[in-house]
């Protein structure tokens, strides 16, 4: 392993920003943590279309699906939106790069990039089928790419534009929230101590709602410092019975899954458009074990029976996803550097150290996100 550190250090130390290969923690199989594989012959990224921008990876950050992906979740859907014309060939994908967050400075623009030039620092989400930030460098269209918040460092920013791309796409485009819309608002957060949570609390109370969450008792302190009104805790006794004591919500964002719909929804404002958006869904599930089409069908009918059963009881029930969007992180950029919003790293390891971060994020239990250093 000292070698692997040497080695590390030396090739990030020395590389030029334009090479054919770079260092990078690549998987050639799905499996464990021992699949994780250092090279420092990765194949390197360069700009091959006009919208397209290369960045210097400064810090990374993991997330769940980085786990989930690691053991080959969501492999079918991915695979297909890599390389369509393989049809999803098994084994073609590899090496993977994973990691979805970066922060960065850009070392390349497309002719057509009008946003972004060489030595600008960047922040973005990198979406599941393009290689990651767990290397030197990444290469992003223009659309997905945003200027970082000034106030943060690149270790900080890292831990911001996944969860942030995927809180802002559950919260407004499934949730129907927005800056101008959020007073008087009641949300409920489920699993609010994690990555996702931890940012929505923050966002949420910057846009002016009033804030539920639920968490275990031990992060009831990071929840509040970040500004949520009220706190269930889920270990201390029947959740729901006293979340039901409470005035219902306008919307519900659950993080958590598994039998939450089952309580959850009833707690919602009926006939008034309340809105539960859940982000643990099956649909990657569903179409790693039936394939494409049965697993997309499935899914779609799963998603349009429990829309129309809640529609007749008078609230709305979607599925969030992650999606990638730049602009967006503009506008969360502008909230950093206003302060209101601040970045929660509950742990930083090294570009050595990819392993013990990964297995830190398999253990659960996060409070806020994990982070490694690349250059
Ligand atoms: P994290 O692992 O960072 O956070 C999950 C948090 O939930 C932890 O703090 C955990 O702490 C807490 N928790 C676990 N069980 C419960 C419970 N029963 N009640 C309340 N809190 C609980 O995950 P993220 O915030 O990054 O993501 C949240 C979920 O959203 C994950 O399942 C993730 O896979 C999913 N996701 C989906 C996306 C999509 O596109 N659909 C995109 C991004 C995330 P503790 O166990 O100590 O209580």
């Amino acid at each position: 392993s000292v070698n692997i550190i040497c080695c590390i250090r030396r090739n990030l130390s020395s590389s030029s920003s334009l090479r054919s290969s770079m260092p990078a923690w690549v998987i050639d199989e799905y499996g464990n943590n021992g699949v994780l594989r250092f090279t420092e012959d990765a194949t390197a990224p360069s700009v091959n279309s006009a919208s397209e921008v290369l960045i210097q990876v400064h810090a990374a950050s993991l997330n769940p699906l980085d786990i989930s992906m690691r053991s080959g979740y969501g492999s079918n859907l991915l695979k297909l939106r890599r390389d369509p014309v393989s049809l999803g060939q098994n084994g073609g994908e590899f090496p993977i790069i994973l990691g979805r967050d970066v922060s960065g400075v850009v070392v390349d623009c497309g002719s057509g990039v009008t946003h972004f030039k060489p030595g600008d620092e960047v922040w973005a989400a990198i979406p599941p089928w393009k290689q990651g930030s767990l290397a030197e460098m990444v290469n992003l269209t223009e659309y997905e790419v945003s200027h970082k918040p000034r106030s943060l460092s690149h270790k900080e920013a890292a831990s911001i534009p996944y969860v942030a791309a995927t809180a802002l796409s559950a919260l407004v485009n499934a949730g129907g929230l927005c800056r101008n819309n959020c007073t008087n608002k009641r949300v409920l957060i489920t699993g609010a101590s994690g990555g996702v949570g931890t940012f929505s609390i923050q966002l949420l109370k910057a846009w002016g709602a009033h804030v539920t969450v639920t968490c275990s008792h031990n992060a009831e302190g990071l929840v509040r410092g970040l500004g949520a009104d009220e706190v269930v805790d889920y270990t201390a006794g029947d959740m729901a019975t006293e979340l039901g004591l409470l005035e219902k919500f306008d919307v519900i964002l659950d993080n958590v899954g598994g039998d939450s719909e089952q309580w959850a929804l009833g707690l919602l404002k009926p006939w008034s458009g309340a809105k539960y958006v859940t982000l643990v869904t099956p649909f990657l599930l569903n179409i790693d074990s039936m394939g494409l089409l049965e697993g997309a069908v499935h899914s779609g009918l799963n998603l349009h029976q429990k829309a129309i059963t809640n529609m007749c009881n008078g609230v709305f029930y979607r599925w969030g996803f992650y999606a990638p969007d730049g602009p967006a992180l503009d506008e969360v950029s502008q909230l950093v550097d206003a302060g209101k919003i601040l970045p929660v790293v509950e742990a930083t390891f090294l570009f050595s150290q990819v392993p013990l971060a990964f297995q830190k994020v398999e253990g659960g239990h996060a409070r806020g996100k994990t982070v490694v250093t690349v250059a």
